[in-house]
């Protein structure tokens, strides 16, 4: 675990970046800085690796004050990744990856060997490897950068702004990465962003800064969502936090009707079965139960299915997996104000009205339940000890 206590950094020039800053950060989850530009965050991060040095307060690396530790093997246990990558121009992206390797004295064909491993890990084709960076789109540069920073399998990775450089569709594939890896290695990450959204995305924990580098919150996402510690943090988190809290529900509960489904095939009786009053549309899936779209009763069930003439089912949602933005996402738009429920095989589970999923919400809400962690994704602690004694046994060879 990294505590940093009562941490202060005054710059020559008298700029107070960071104000007595403590935060726990804990081991093996993903720990956010967020707040506007100036507010101590990049200071904040590089006090951890000694790469600035504070006026007051200790950080704490598993109960030592790093002061205590020689640089170099300070920073050899922690990985950094910097916007726009910060690659070795003049170096193939394998060396780039193998750089930490090499310098702690691996052979050239071992390193590389590393490197090619990383590559996949961070979903960076094999062919890649030869090219110079700037061979490399932004974002594939920007996993070569997390490549590089996990190449000698450091416990900890201090991320600044990795992802802010590229555009909205690769951040996001980006982040999904970034988790997926995370789950898999249980590395003990600090990432420092602009964006509140990225934060509440990937963080385990957040800490919200404000200018002067004062802590203005430190909570898990959904708590920050929902209970935000004053107005600069409400303001921060903008003005859709409580759909945006959504997130952390998981849609698991919701209630189903099955009623309305009826496939392609069915015959005038069929549907005159299911039609009640209360159910004004009806959901035509294919034989295989996957959904083609609405209908109103009257028009089906006269002969061959008119595709065409089917109103949208909109995006359904994976029921249980998915969260319960998501499924109010679906029926919001579908033209019914019904959501599609499908399985994982894109199979419809059932459909819910508007209606049901606003009385879950509130419900939800009463309970302050949040399916935080199973809804749209897990963290590293439920990866669990099997996956960080494999990281750790990996550490302890390749060291
Ligand atoms: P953030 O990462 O949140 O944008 P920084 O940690 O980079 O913020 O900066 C915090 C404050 O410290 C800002 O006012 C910035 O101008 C100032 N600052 C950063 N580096 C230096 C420096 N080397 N010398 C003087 N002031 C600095």
């Amino acid at each position: 675990m990294i505590r940093i206590d009562s941490v202060t950094k005054r710059y020559p020039d008298g700029t107070l970046a960071v104000d007595r800053l403590s935060l726990e950060i804990p081991d093996r989850s993903i720990t956010v800085l967020v707040g506007p530009s100036g507010c101590g965050k990049t200071t904040t991060l590089r006090m951890i690796n000694r790469m600035v040095e504070p006026t007051g307060g200790t950080i704490l690396l598993d109960g030592v004050d790093i002061q205590e530790q020689p640089v170099n093997t300070l920073r050899r246990s922690m990985g950094y990744v910097i916007q726009n990558a910060g690659l070795f121009q003049h170096r193939t992206i394998v060396d780039n990856i193998a750089t930490v390797p090499r310098l702690l004295g691996w052979g050239k064909q071992k390193a590389r060997a590393r490197a090619a491993e990383l590559m996949e890990r961070v979903g960076l084709d094999a062919a890649l490897a030869k090219r110079y960076p700037y061979q490399l789109s932004g974002g594939q540069q920007q996993r070569v950068g997390v490549a590089r920073a996990l190449a000698a399998d450091p416990p900890v990775l201090l991320m600044d702004e990795p992802f802010s450089a590229v555009d909205p569709v690769v951040r996001k594939g980006l982040q999904d990465e970034l988790l997926r890896i995370q789950e898999e290695l249980g590395k003990t990450i600090v990432f420092v962003t602009h964006d509140i959204d990225e934060a509440v995305k990937i963080g385990t924990m957040v800490a919200v800064l404000r200018t002067g580098g004062r802590l203005a919150q430190y909570a898990p996402p959904a708590e920050l969502l929902s209970a935000p510690a004053d107005d600069f943090v409400e303001d921060f988190l903008g003005i859709d936090r409580g759909i945006r809290r959504l997130s952390f529900f998981a849609s698991g509960g919701l209630e189903l009707t099955k009623t309305p489904i009826v496939t392609a095939e069915s015959t005038a009786e069929q549907i005159a079965a299911r039609a009640t009053p209360d159910v004004p549309y009806l959901l035509v899936t294919d034989p295989d139960g996957r959904p083609l779209g609405w209908s109103e009763p009257g028009a089906l069930g006269d002969g061959p299915l008119d595709a065409a003439r089917l109103l949208s089912h909109g995006r359904p949602f994976e029921y249980g997996t998915d969260s319960l933005r998501a499924a109010l996402d679906g029926a919001v738009l579908s033209p019914t104000g019904w959501a599609v429920a499908v399985d994982g095989t894109g199979r419809a589970v059932g459909v819910v009205s508007q209606q049901t999923i606003g009385e879950a919400i509130r419900s939800a809400h009463a309970e302050g339940r949040t399916g935080a962690q199973s809804a749209e994704r897990r963290t590293a602690a439920e990866a669990g000890a099997d996956a960080g004694a494999e990281a750790g046994a990996e550490a302890g060879v390749a060291g």
